[in-house]
Order: structure tokens, then sequence, then C-alpha cells
């Protein structure tokens, strides 16, 4: 049974498709995988609905996705479409895609109907009702969904900083903040560019998080650094970060401090640019 909040596919332009390989090709970018998925769900409109037909679209379809992929052994739907009239990313094998009339085609996909059915990635258990709404919330379209949806433990550590700079629990009334919201996509950006990275922006869009592991995103090396491991860690993890100096890692610290802090004010009712009459005691607001 799906979650009551479900992170895979909302409303409008809101959907993810992280596990199903979304981003496992040459070319991730918002621009080319539009191009991509657009160009599928127009050649699959004309497929006729039976087996062999959809078999040759999936081997077509594949092939349009490039030969080079990020993560090799990590599978790329080639089934993933628009869906939500062109708005988001999706199965077009599934019932409620237009042409199927119901019928369920997830039976022909590479990891078959079952596992397309049940699986739910770990942020479903792992985060809050709450958070996941704010998820939905800030992120404002799959490309950016899909790329923070599945990274439970870099969502968790950045809602546990701001809660801490808030001084109690985020309350529900966040999801009517825009400026809280618009902090926190902020946060999410860093999944498509941050200050740190060497890599090209492509290499680090596609993350694994299954559990054998299979890819890891690089550690950082505290013991090299002389430095105790990070609060932020799990958000360096996401985000395929590592640091040649300790200074380095300090500065990334205070920047993610100053999202969380940001978006700890905007929680809090109180802008940004109003911070002297706002109420703070240590670091923390308690207001
Ligand atoms: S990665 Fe998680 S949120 Fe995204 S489609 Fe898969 S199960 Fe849904």
């Amino acid at each position: 049974m799906a979650p009551e909040v479900c992170l895979c596919q909302g409303e409008g332009p809101l959907s993810c498709g992280a596990c199903c390989g979304l981003y496992n090709v040459e070319d991730p970018g918002r621009e080319a995988l539009s191009r991509l998925l657009a160009q599928r769900t127009l050649e699959f409109a004309a497929v006729p609905r039976e087996t062999r037909a959809i078999l040759g679209f999936g081997q077509r379809s594949a092939a349009l996705a490039g030969e080079t992929r990020p993560f090799p052994n990590f599978h790329h739907c080639p089934f993933l479409g628009l869906v939500g009239g062109g708005q988001r990313a999706g199965c077009l094998l599934h019932p409620l895609g237009q042409g199927n009339n119901g019928m369920d085609w997830r039976g022909l996909s590479h990891h078959g109907g079952l596992a397309c059915h049940l699986y739910f990635c770990p942020s479903h258990r792992l985060l809050s009702p709450l958070r996941r709404k704010i998820v939905l919330a800030a992120a404002g379209d799959w490309h950016l969904l899909g790329l923070v949806a599945p990274e439970h433990a870099m969502l968790a550590a950045f809602f546990k900083s701001v809660e801490e700079f808030l001084g109690r629990p985020l309350p529900e009334s966040v999801l009517g903040r825009p400026s809280f919201l618009k902090a926190v996509s902020e946060f999410f950006g860093l999944r498509r560019k941050n200050p740190w990275q060497e890599r090209g922006a492509h290499a680090r869009l596609v993350n694994y998080f299954f559990h054998d592991q299979e890819y890891e995103n690089p550690k950082v090396d505290y013991a090299g650094l002389g430095a105790p491991v990070s609060r932020h860690d799990a958000v360096f993890r996401a985000l395929s970060v590592t640091f040649g100096r300790r200074e380095e890692l300090q500065e990334a610290e205070r920047f993610l401090d100053a999202l969380a802090e940001r978006a700890a004010r905007e929680a809090a009712g109180v802008s940004s640019g109003c911070q002297n009459s706002f109420p703070i005691t240590g670091d923390r607001i308690v207001g």
C-alpha cells in the first residue's frame, strides 16, 4: 500500500524516478532529461499495446538514453517518460498512463510489476509525514524532487540542524511559509550544484542508495584532516563532497549552518532582513 504522504508521484510537476535510475544516463541535467522523456513519451503513444511491440519500444528507448551510464550495473528504466499531461516524470507502463486504458504493463519492465508496485525507498519510513510534505512543497518540480527524495540521511541531518536552531520541532505551519520553503529549496539545490564540487555536475547527480552499496559515495577523511566527524557528514556524503584541507571543511560547515539558521528564522516567521529584532539565545532561536 502506498504511504500516506508519498514522494513518488504527486500533483502537477511533482514526481521522483530515482529508484528507476532516472539520473543514470549520460546527461542527467534537467534539459536533456526533459527532452529524452518527452521523445519517449511521444514515441510510446504510437506503440500498439501488445507485448512484443512494447518490448521493442523498450529496446529502442534504452538506446536513446546513451551508451554510457555513470553506474553501469544500476538499471535505467527505458519506460520512464512524462506523465500528468507532460508535467512530470513517470512510468509509461502504469495503468493510469495515457493510452493504456487501465491495463498494467509494468510486468514487462526489467524488475517486474511487483517490484514497481511495492518498492518504496527508506525515506518513506525514516522521514516523518511532515518532513515528506516539506520535501514535496520545497522541491517544486520532478527533477529536483528526484534528486533529494531518496536522500533520507541528508534530509534528516538538515532538518535536525534547522530544528536545533529553531529550538523545537518544525511546526506544520511552515508549509504555508514560502520564504521557509525557498530556503529549504536552496538547500536541495546543492544536489544540482554546490560550491565544493570538483567533478562535473553530471557525475554527481545520480546517487545509488540501495543496501548492497555497490556504488558508494566518497567519504570525508576526517582523520586525515585532523577533524572530528562533521554534524553535516550525511550532507557531504549525499553531495559526494570531500575536502583537501580542514579549513575547507569548516567553511562548508559554516555555509550549511547559515542555510539551516536561515530556514529556522523563516520557520519562526522572521525575515532574515529583520534579524536585529529577532530574539536569539546563544545560537538558538527562541521566538
Ligand atoms: S526513489 Fe523513493 S521517492 Fe523516488 S520513486 Fe523511488 S521509492 Fe519513490
